[in-house]
């Protein structure tokens, strides 16, 4: 299998996978989209009762406009940046589940109105187990979690832990994830009358003329194989006779052994960790098939 990188960014990858089948290729987009560990908010604690802010004195009153649980599910929702070195699923760590360095990181959120309190209010309060806590700020800062009147305020402890989307949807790295077979357009110029009427209806601006005013294939990677110009393409007959078999001058298939791939992370992940993490777990999975196979009689 042979994986050609295309376009790569922080967040983002198209590559084109070779010499694959359907079923890898579909195996690694679920793996993509449901099985990457990642860290998340899994727990919430409003404090109650009167707030006082420490630099002026003022007091508040510990409220939202919003019900805990939909500011909590927000705050869920929110992507942390995630590095499985450094952290245990909390069922299998160390602490025997009691939480730690290990497996959490805790946050506080401290805001008093009237403001618009954004995903980059919350400040890490602890991290791993070096006692890192500055890497921990939610990836994007500007994401509205609530707008604070005034005399309301918010004053939150939260803790992520490390979960799979499986379970979740907050534990989701990956979106946007899919793939779709490599296209191949061929053109018989003997059949092809150039009237352009593939190219106008072309919803991909794939086809177009060459130089010599030939039909030709500008822009292959962006067909998605809709076939409209082989419907509004005239049958003639093959070879350019006047009689014999009927055929098309413009022909589109999806080769069955290779693939345009593309995904999106929400930044808790970069898109190569990702893939990579992905590749891992997959390999990972087809050896545990493979040894549960071998010890079958
Ligand atoms: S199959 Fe669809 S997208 Fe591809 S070249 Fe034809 S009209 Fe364009
Ligand atoms: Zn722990």
């Amino acid at each position: 299998m042979k994986i050609k990188i295309m376009e790569l960014t922080d967040r983002h990858l198209k590559c084109i996978i070779q010499d694959a089948t359907p079923a890898f290729v579909n195996s690694l987009r679920r793996v993509l989209l449901s099985e990457l560990p990642k860290m998340a908010i899994h727990e919430v604690e409003f404090h109650l009762g009167p707030i006082r802010d420490r630099e002026t004195g003022k007091m508040f009153e510990s409220m939202a406009p919003l019900f805990d649980e939909i500011i909590a599910h927000r705050l869920g929702m929110l992507p942390v940046p995630t590095d499985t070195r450094l952290f245990n699923f909390k069922a299998e760590c160390v602490c025997g589940g009691e939480g730690c360095p290990n497996c959490r990181i805790m946050f506080v959120l401290n805001k008093h109105g009237p403001c618009t309190v954004f995903s980059g209010d919350l400040e890490a309060i602890s991290g791993d187990a070096a006692g890192e806590v500055t890497n921990y700020a939610i990836i994007e800062d500007l994401i509205p979690i609530v707008r604070l009147n005034e005399h309301e305020a918010l004053l939150i402890y939260a803790t992520a832990i490390m979960g799979r989307a499986n379970d979740h949807a907050k534990w989701q790295v990956c979106d946007s994830v899919g793939y779709k077979f490599f296209p191949h357009i061929t053109i018989d110029d003997k059949l092809c009358d150039n009237g352009g009427g593939c190219i106008d209806i072309c919803p991909k601006d794939v086809l177009g003329f060459n130089t010599k005013g030939n039909l030709a294939v500008k822009n292959l990677l962006q067909c998605d194989l809709c076939n409209a110009c082989v419907e509004i393409c005239e049958p003639r007959p093959e070879g350019g006779k006047s009689k014999g078999n009927m055929i098309k001058a413009i022909r589109v298939e999806g080769k069955n052994d290779m693939f345009i791939f593309t995904m999106d992370t929400d930044g808790s992940y970069t898109a190569k960790d990702a893939f990579e993490a992905a590749l891992d777990i997959l390999e990972k999975k087809y050896q545990d098939f493979r040894e549960s196979i071998s010890t079958m009689k």
